[in-house]
């Protein structure tokens, strides 16, 4: 049994996904007719309190697509220096919108509204506007780190005086509000756009939804659509979605439980130095005296999978494909572990 924690993105979907996927109703979407693709556009943006929302291949393309909403060329999006959008995203910040970046510092991947305050340029010619500001919750980077609203109101507040779009990279927002407890529908009031996962720990095989207000989202469709998102018959992948949301959020519980335990076995393991606190489904290893290279390699001996996160680090990623089972064998697996010096 090959115990695969490489990402949440690897689930396969259901049989009772592909079901739902199989009796879908279809239409052309970029006439906009596809009512199943309608259909989940709106039950999330109603979950979130939100005008609209928009369904796209990824959410590589759902955050690029709002950097262009909110900025011009010449201006700078802030964001932390670990931020998907920065660093997994092929430089789309730069290729796509002209924008440039500021990166800030912050503990477990988190942005303070005083860190960004001092990251707001001047007006002045010689610096690019500041134009937006891009939070990530849960934090990938950061371990999987989670945001309090609390968190955001100060943010939200400092962007409203100063005039700044605020985005969220909530790839995991559902993560996010299954370990805090808190509800979508008051996230939803924080943000100009939200982007949201459905192929992360919610098991789809494909697909993201951009949220934000009426205007935004019909520049949005336009914006896709040069970038080569606007899907046909895409109700087959939206019907995915729908299912996810009606039975997939809740369990999100069970993955965090595991990460946990996961954590706990991977500290008895010698080389292993430490592990980044774990609130979600994400845990992070320091390693010590061993390369990730070396580690990952040892881990493969005993079909075990995760990947390289930095130059000391690795990751791994509970989901849906990984019950009890997988943990107890991963755990005998381990139990003999040499340490390499
Ligand atoms: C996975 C992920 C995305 C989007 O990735 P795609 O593979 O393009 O869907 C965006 N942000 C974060 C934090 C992610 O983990």
């Amino acid at each position: 049994m090959v115990i695969d924690l490489r990402s949440d993105t690897l689930t396969l979907p259901t049989r009772e996904m592909k079901e739902a996927m199989m009796m879908a109703s279809l239409g052309d979407d970029v006439f906009g007719e596809d009512p199943t693709v309608r259909q989940l556009e709106g039950k999330l943006a109603g979950i979130f309190g939100m005008e609209a929302g928009l369904f796209c291949p990824s959410g590589t393309m759902t955050n690029q697509i709002a950097i262009r909403l909110h900025t011009r060329p010449q201006t700078e999006v802030i964001c932390h220096k670990n931020s998907h959008i920065y660093l997994y995203e092929g430089g789309g910040i730069m290729s796509n919108s002209h924008a440039s970046v500021k990166l800030l510092e912050g503990e477990f991947g988190k942005l303070e509204a005083e860190a960004i305050r001092r990251a707001i340029n001047p007006d002045d010619d010689h610096a690019p506007e500041t134009a937006l500001v891009s939070l990530e919750n849960t934090m990938n980077k950061g371990g999987g780190s989670v945001y309090l609203l609390e968190e955001i109101r100060p943010i939200r507040q400092l962007c409203k005086e100063t005039g700044l779009k605020l985005h969220l990279d909530g790839a995991r927002i559902f993560n996010a509000l299954i370990h805090s407890g808190e509800r979508a529908y008051d996230w939803g009031k924080m943000f100009d756009t939200i982007s949201i996962c459905l192929s992360k720990g919610l098991g789809c095989p494909v697909g993201s939804v951009l949220l934000g207000s009426h205007q935004d989202i019909k520049r949005a469709r336009k914006i896709r659509k040069a970038l080569g998102g606007g899907m046909r018959q895409a109700g087959m992948l939206a019907a995915a979605g729908i299912y996810a949301l009606d039975h997939h959020v809740s369990r999100l519980e069970e993955d965090h439980e595991r990460a946990l335990e996961i954590a706990r076995i991977m500290e008895q393991i010698p080389n292993v130095k430490r592990t980044l606190p774990v609130a979600t489904n994400i845990v992070i290893a320091q390693l010590e005296k061993i390369s990730p290279e070396s580690f990952l390699e040892k881990l493969a001996e005993k079909n075990i999978r995760a990947v390289k996160f930095g130059l000391d680090q690795i990751r791994m990623v509970t989901h849906l494909d990984i019950d009890d089972r997988h943990l107890e064998t991963m755990e005998e697996r381990l139990s003999n572990w040499k340490m390499t010096l």
